[in-house]
C-alpha cells in the first residue's frame, strides 16, 4: 500500500533521514520505534507532504506521492495525527471533526462517519459541544483521531498517541486503535512506547538517528536483545 524507497529529508544542513526505507501493507498495524530526535515525526511529516523528500520515492498504491501537496495526500487517503494532538482550542469538539472532513462533499458518509466516530469515542459525544481546549490529554488524543477519521483515510499516521498520557488512558488509546484497524483502516504508528507500540503492531521498524536500523515482526522485535536493552528497559 505505502512503499518508502531510500528517501533523505534536510532541515537545512541537518540531515535528518537518511536512505530511509520502510514498507506498509494494506490491513497492517506497522510501528516505527526510535528515541527522541531520531527522525520518526520527520517521516511522518514527509508522508503526509508537509515536507519534502530531497530524494528517493514515496510510493502509495499506484501514486508518487513524495513532495506533493498536503490537500493532495489527504485527498488520496492518508490523514495524519501530529504529535501533540493540535486540537483548535477555541472551537467545539464537534467543530474541529466537522473539520475533519473539510475535503468531502457526501454529507451522508460525512454523518455516518461522525456517528462511527462517536460510537468509537463515547467521551467525545458527551462533550460534543465543549470548547476543545478544556478537554483533558487524553480527551485531545481522541480528538485528533476522531478528526483525523473524519477524512475517511485508508491509511491513517499516529505521531506519539501516547505522549504524557496516564498508562490506563494509553491502554485505551491503543484498544481504539486496534478497533479503527479492525473496521480496515491500515495504521502507521510512530511510538517512543515501544513496549506498548510492539503490542498491538504486525510488524515494526526502529529508527537512530534518521537511519532504519532494524525491522521485523512485532514478535521478533520483542525478543530482539537489542530492542530490549535499548527501548524496552532491559527487560
Ligand atoms: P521526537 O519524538 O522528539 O519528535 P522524532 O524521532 O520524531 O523525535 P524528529 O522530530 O523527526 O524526531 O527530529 C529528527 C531530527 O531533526 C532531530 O535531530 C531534530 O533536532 C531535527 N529537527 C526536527 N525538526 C526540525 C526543524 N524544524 N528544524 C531543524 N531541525 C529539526
Amino acid at each position: 500500500m505505502l512503499k518508502v524507497n531510500n528517501i533523505d529529508v534536510f532541515y537545512g544542513n541537518i540531515h535528518a533521514l537518511k536512505g530511509v526505507s520502510l514498507e506498509v501493507n494494506e490491513g497492517e498495524i506497522v510501528t516505527l520505534i526510535g528515541a527522541n530526535g531520531a527522525g520518526k515525526s520527520t517521516l511522518l511529516k514527509t508522508l503526509s507532504g508537509l515536507l519534502k523528500p530531497k530524494n528517493g520515492e514515496i510510493t502509495y498504491q499506484t501514486k508518487q506521492i513524495g513532495g506533493k501537496q498536503a490537500q493532495m495526500i489527504v485527498k488520496s487517503g492518508i490523514s495524519h495525527v501530529p504529535e501533540g494532538r493540535r486540537v483548535f482550542a477555541n472551537m467545539s469538539v464537534e467543530e474541529n471533526l466537522e473539520l475533519g472532513a473539510y475535503l468531502r462533499k457526501d454529507r451522508e458518509g460525512i454523518k455516518k462517519d461522525l456517528e462511527n466516530v462517536f460510537e468509537l469515542f463515547p467521551r467525545l459525544y458527551e462533550r460534543r459541544k465543549q470548547q476543545s481546549g478544556t478537554l483533558s490529554g487524553g480527551e485531545q488524543q481522541m480528538l485528533a483521531m476522531g478528526r483525523a477519521l473524519m477524512a475517511k483515510p485508508k491509511l491513517l499516521l499516529l505521531d506519539e498517541p501516547s505522549m504524557g498520557l496516564a498508562p490506563l488512558i494509553v491502554k485505551q488509546i491503543f484498544e481504539i486503535i486496534k478497533m479503527v484497524n479492525s473496521q480496515g483502516t491500515t495504521v502507521l504508528l510512530v511510538e517512543q512506547n515501544a513496549n506498548m507500540a510492539l503490542s498491538i503492531a504486525n510488524r515494526a521498524y526502529v529508527i537512530e538517528t534518521g537511519k532504519i536500523v532494524l525491522s521485523g515482526t512485532a514478535k521478533e522485535l520483542q525478543e530482539s536483545e537489542k530492542v530490549k536493552e535499548a527501548y524496552l528497559g532491559g527487560v
